[in-house]
């Protein structure tokens, strides 16, 4: 069965079912928790947006080599070694592994949009939850390494970071 011609071809064909795509050569893929994921569909013009229904993820895929895990705050990032469980175009609907928005082109969004919106999502989001707060806190403390960072949270998350933060300060100054 032949595939929609301007489409790549590790996309499967329509019957052939899932494929598990090596990103290599081909794209990174930037996994998102799907609230956030969800959020950033209305902000970043996509190409083809994937989902994988049971790991609670939408998934973007970028040109190979375009990001960095810094760029990409709050997301997982897979590149080269990796693979990315592609379906066939059509499947859209209800299928475990399917298309949020259809592919076409490349399939690949535009990577420095996509790493500018996820970081202004990750200033307003909760670090814990991902829920958009009300009135968020920024906590600001040493992580482990000794860096200084400021984290977003919700109320009911401030104590909690606020904890781990402390104990990540304690961690630093043990190993000084
Ligand atoms: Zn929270």
């Amino acid at each position: 069965m032949s595939q929609t011609a301007d489409l790549p071809s590790w996309i499967p064909s329509a019957g052939y079912g899932v494929s598990r795509v090596p990103c290599a050569g081909r794209f990174a893929a930037v996994v998102l928790p799907r609230p956030v994921g969800e959020l950033l569909l209305k902000a970043v013009p996509a190409r083809g947006v994937l989902t994988d229904v049971a790991a609670d993820v939408l998934v973007w895929l970028v040109p190979p080599g375009s990001l960095t895990t810094d760029a990409v705050p709050g997301a997982s990032l897979l590149g080269p070694g990796d693979a990315v469980h592609v379906p066939p175009a059509d499947w859209r609907r209800w299928e475990p592994v399917r298309w949020v928005v259809p592919p076409r082109g490349d399939c690949l969004a535009e990577p420095g949009v996509l790493s500018s919106a996820l970081r202004r999502l990750s200033e307003r989001v909760c670090v814990c939850c991902w829920a958009f707060p009300e009135r968020p806190a920024v906590i600001t403390g040493a992580a482990a390494d000794g860096q200084s960072v400021s984290l977003t949270v919700c109320q009911l998350h401030a104590d909690e970071v606020t904890a781990a933060l402390k104990y990540a300060a304690e961690v630093a100054r043990v190993l000084a």
